[in-house]
């Protein structure tokens, strides 16, 4: 793990700034998981991928991670009377809009910029102020704890390098990255699978070749030490060294939050008892599985994967995949 330390254009630090550990880096790199496990830990709140909020949430009611359609979850219909009075009073088109527009990673030099110099279009300054308006309300409608605190940390989990570094634009956030890495040839085997998406009957979600994920795979990660590099707190953490030793890592995390994990007591070796309901939003279907976990590394790509498709993914990969201590055999 190497944990990055805040470079001369960081932005200043302040304690009336809500908190914001941001999940980032590809998709089926371990993101739910980890997500499930922060939302363990005292003081924290996950509201899952608030990217996908307007699309999958409020236009399509998709079930959020408690089991519920969105329209009738508590929890969410709490964010959107503190939020908008009412989530109808939202311009989500408009919000859908500047998602596909704005929050892409062919953006990333443009969103970097920003970040750089401050300066920012009206329509970008909109895009974050509607996705802090709904971190700031999941903060201050979230149930208190047994001494009446707010949560300290809300976890956000979309994943997306334009996401985190344009919630790294907002003055009023205090963002810091988990920036989660798997081997990519595992990452590559998953994209290739056919996964359902049971919060939205009947749809499945996309697969990728692995070159196509290969690609994605350096440019991302080069991305987020492209952020780190422009201040913005961040830890690179493997999925593999979570599964190895899911208490160690957590403990760094709460670190990089600025968290008392507490003694993480939830976890029993290999064996993890959820507590916390949890309100998250869009990811992978594992989200809704039941309190007891059993953490067991992912591995079937080293029998499943071609080995013509290992051998693709290992060569883009590999000055990369050096860096991050994979092996390249
Ligand atoms: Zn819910």
């Amino acid at each position: 793990m190497v944990m990055t330390v805040p470079g001369d254009t960081a932005t200043p630090t302040g304690t009336d700034r809500q908190r914001v550990l941001y999940v980032g880096g590809l998709g089926r790199s371990g993101s739910t998981l980890l997500e499930k496990l922060l939302n363990e830990l005292p003081g924290t709140l996950s509201v899952g991928e608030t990217l996908h909020l307007w699309e999958r949430g409020i236009r399509d009611h998709e079930r959020c991670g408690c089991g519920e359609d969105f329209d009738v979850c508590p929890q969410w219909a709490a964010i959107g009377a503190e939020a908008y009075g009412d989530w109808a009073s939202v311009d989500v088109d408009r919000m859908i809009d500047l998602r596909w527009a704005l929050d892409r990673s062919r953006r990333l030099p443009q969103i970097f910029r920003g970040l750089r110099s401050g300066e920012q279009s009206a329509d970008e300054r909109w895009y974050v102020e509607q996705l802090r308006t709904v971190l700031l309300a999941a903060a201050s409608t979230a149930p208190r704890d047994p001494d009446g605190n707010a949560p300290e940390v809300i976890l956000e989990s979309s994943k997306h390098l334009s996401t985190a570094a344009m919630l790294a634009t907002d003055p009023n956030l205090d963002v810091r990255v988990v920036h989660l890495v798997r081997d990519p040839r595992g990452v590559a085997y998953s994209w290739t699978k056919v996964v359902d998406r049971p919060e939205a009957d009947g749809s499945i979600m996309p697969t990728y070749s692995p070159a196509r994920t290969a690609m994605r795979w350096v440019t991302d990660n080069l991305g987020f030490e492209t952020l780190a590099r422009l201040g913005v707190p961040m830890l690179r953490v493997r999925y593999e060294d979570l599964l190895a030793d899911p208490v160690g890592t957590l403990r760094s995390i709460g670190a990089l939050a600025d968290l008392d994990v507490g003694p993480l007591d939830f976890i029993d070796g290999n064996e993890i008892h959820l507590t916390q309901p949890m309100h998250s939003i869009a990811g992978n279907p594992m989200r809704f599985g039941g309190d007891r976990m059993t953490l067991r590394l992912d591995d079937a790509w080293r029998s499943k994967l071609d080995p013509s498709a290992r051998r693709l993914v290992t060569a883009m990969c590999a000055p990369v995949l050096r860096r991050y201590g994979y092996p390249l055999r």
